[in-house]
């Protein structure tokens, strides 16, 4: 197998763009796609500070290293959950980039700066832990990025997981999530704008990416995301862009070009008047944010044991 481009040996082969690279040129691709996506979708100007929600899997770690590969000046931000284990080890993968390259990592850990984790939050509150979670997520990191003057978050999000929402909010045609189903979110009243400069990888270019630029990370699935749909409609897909290389690529990219737009009202209805979390000020619709409520909620009910973590298949 031989490089598309140069004609040396080749490392990775790319169905869905007829192409295969070497290592060099496989790189080169990567950061391609990232400028095309940051340019495309106006995600990041020149000079702008970057907030990167990272997770210690591949998907954060590779686009942090992607950011500052192509000179952003990119901070990264971990976030404890609590998740027993699987949590310790993904702060270690963390922690070990960031030192590597002697750059800046935030840290914030749910359990010993909010007094709760994610398994009893969801518990008390009778969400799934998903919700929970990505509850805690967007808002300590809207957080963390107003308190730290950052321009933006940028998240981990890859053309596989887009996909994968956008199949299951297709499948329940559900307007309000399909508006804001963008790889852009402008910034408003207080929340920074977040964007998902990965959306034009897939999640195997991204791990690929993760061996050639020698990037340890995080393989061990979140023990929480058991019976997530997510996965589901991600296995779905992967049959499909089996038998037909590109399909998801069709499927989200045409859903931006064509019908994004039709569902832009059922955003705007979603608004609301916006005053500050009488506990934690914090832009909210309510006298008291939804992470305040919750918050509330879990640090007063008893600890709920975590399980193991599970292997990625
Ligand atoms: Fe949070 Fe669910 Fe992801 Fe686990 S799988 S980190 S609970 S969103
Ligand atoms: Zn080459
Ligand atoms: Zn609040």
């Amino acid at each position: 197998m031989k490089c598309t481009v140069c004609k040396g040996p080749a490392v990775i082969d790319l169905a869905r763009h007829n192409a295969h690279f070497c290592t060099d040129h496989f790189l080169r691709f990567c950061r391609d796609q990232v400028v095309k996506a940051v340019d495309e979708f106006a995600m990041i100007a020149p000079g702008e500070r970057v907030l990167v929600a990272v997770s210690g899997g591949k998907d954060s770690l590779a686009l942090w290293d992607l950011l500052l590969e192509l000179g952003h000046e990119a901070d990264g931000l971990y976030l404890g959950l609590g998740i027993g284990e699987y949590s310790d080890e993904s702060g270690r993968y963390a922690r070990a980039f960031a030192a590597a390259r002697g750059v800046r990592l935030v840290e914030i850990d749910l359990p010993a700066d909010h007094g709760f984790d994610v398994p009893t939050a969801a518990r008390a509150t009778r969400r799934v832990p998903c919700s929970a979670c990505g509850l805690s997520k967007r808002h300590l990191f809207d957080q963390a990025a107003r308190e730290g003057g950052y321009d933006v978050v940028a998240t981990g999000h890859n053309l596989d997981d887009e996909a994968a929402v956008l199949f299951g909010n297709v499948l329940r045609w559900d307007e309000a999530y399909l508006a804001r189903q963008l790889p852009v979110l402008a910034a408003r009243d207080g929340f920074p704008r977040k964007v998902k400069p990965l959306v034009r990888l897939s999640e195997r270019e991204m791990a690929a990416y993760c061996v050639v630029r020698r990037i340890d990370y995080q393989v061990e699935e979140c023990p929480m995301a058991v019976g997530n749909k997510h996965l589901g409609y991600k296995e779905a897909l992967n049959e499909v862009e089996l038998r037909s290389p590109g399909s998801k690529h069709a499927f989200y990219f045409g859903f931006l070009a064509r019908a994004a737009e039709r569902f832009a009202d059922a955003a705007l209805a979603d608004g609301g008047v916006l005053g500050a979390c009488e506990r934690c000020g914090a832009p909210t619709t309510n006298d008291v944010c939804a992470f305040c409520r919750l918050s509330e909620k879990a640090s007063a009910h008893e600890p709920v044991p975590v399980p193991r973590p599970r292997t990625r298949r």
